[in-house]
């Protein structure tokens, strides 16, 4: 007991004298005096040893030590916290909390889904294919023969020849894929990144994304291409506008057009976004060539069916009036936050 007492008096005067400074020296107090081994705790366990007639008064010492470790740990932590107030250095819990920075899609995804979305509820499903094709998915299924320009190496990026593989320079690779199937009738839209040699500028690109679609059944006719067409650009760009086709000529369709949509900024007045022809092209359609059927296994007898195609960053620089086809290769942050929430 008198033991026990001299080593109280002893660890009193080792608080007493302590100096207090830095946090990390009032963890290791913490844990010397107040841990769950520490010596208060150990002297609370020395309880059972003192007799019983004394156990009183050594209770009441054992508190009065206890209490002068908490008091002289409170006021050293009280001490540490106010001098990081002062500091800066405390944490000022009525800030408000840091933005988690919000990102955001590529405008090519943004009309890419837009479009699909429209076609989808006509009753078009959505097919993708290999980038990588050979010589006749790409170009000899669908009539290109082999003195056309689109097959001249200037144009397109060959991987290898002889067998020849090369990158794809339209997604009609995927058409000409769904009709090889068999399984008719045929209604598909065929979204994808396709390449061609071109000289990079503010209108062409070496890669850029397209969107082609292909409805064969029985009895399809240029009327349905009208009609499909009329309501997917009234759905993309609002109701007042006005379309128009112009003949035009593709291996792969017979007949076949351009079709123009009037001009979204001057709406046909003449702009310069229209060459002040108030009218802006789109895209390329016409019916399949009874040709490319056969090719595909299909009876050109029994089926028709219409296909067109369209550049997705062509149709999003008309909505988002973009400038520059470079942009939407570049990263820039700048550039692409404008599109933050949209979806
Ligand atoms: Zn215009």
């Amino acid at each position: 007991m008198e033991n026990l007492l001299e080593q109280i008096k002893g660890y009193k005067e080792e608080i007493a004298a302590t100096q207090q400074n830095g946090a990390a020296a009032l963890e290791t107090f913490r844990i010397r005096f107040l841990g769950t081994k520490g010596i208060v705790k150990t002297l609370f366990a020395e309880m059972k040893n003192v007799p019983a007639e004394e156990k009183k008064a050594f209770g009441a010492i054992l508190n009065e030590f206890k209490q002068f470790a908490e008091d002289k740990y409170e006021q050293w932590k009280a001490g540490l916290e106010s001098t990081e107030v002062e500091s800066g250095t405390a944490f000022d819990y009525t800030l408000p909390g840091d933005p988690a920075p919000m990102g955001s899609r590529h405008p090519i995804s943004l009309v890419k889904n837009d479009i699909i979305a429209i076609f989808r509820r006509l009753g078009f499903s959505v097919a993708e294919g290999p980038e990588i094709e050979d010589d006749f998915h790409n170009f000899t299924a669908l009539n290109l023969p082999e003195h056309h320009p689109a097959r001249d190496m200037q144009d397109t990026f060959y991987l290898h020849q002889n067998p020849d593989w090369l990158l794809r320079t339209h997604t009609s690779n995927v058409q000409v894929r769904e009709m090889e199937k068999g399984k008719l009738p045929i209604r598909v839209i065929c979204p994808g990144r396709v390449y061609r040699n071109e000289t990079i500028s503010a209108r062409a690109h070496c890669f850029f994304h397209q969107v082609e679609g292909l409805y064969i059944d029985e009895h399809v006719s240029f009327a349905d291409l009208k009609q499909t067409l009329y309501f997917f650009v009234q759905e993309l760009f609002g109701n007042n506008i006005r379309i128009r086709f112009r003949p035009s000529y593709f291996p792969f369709t017979e007949p076949s057009a351009e079709m123009d949509i009037s001009c979204l900024l001057c709406h046909g007045k003449g702009c310069n976004v229209c060459k002040h022809t108030g009218w802006v092209e789109i895209l390329g359609c016409g019916m399949v060539h009874p040709q490319v059927l056969e090719n595909c296994g299909i009876d050109s007898n029994k089926y028709t069916g219409f296909a067109f195609g369209m550049g997705i960053e062509r149709i999003a620089m008309l909505k988002y009036q973009i400038n520059d086809l470079r942009l939407f290769s570049e990263n820039d942050i700048r550039f692409l936050q404008q599109f933050t929430g949209s979806f």
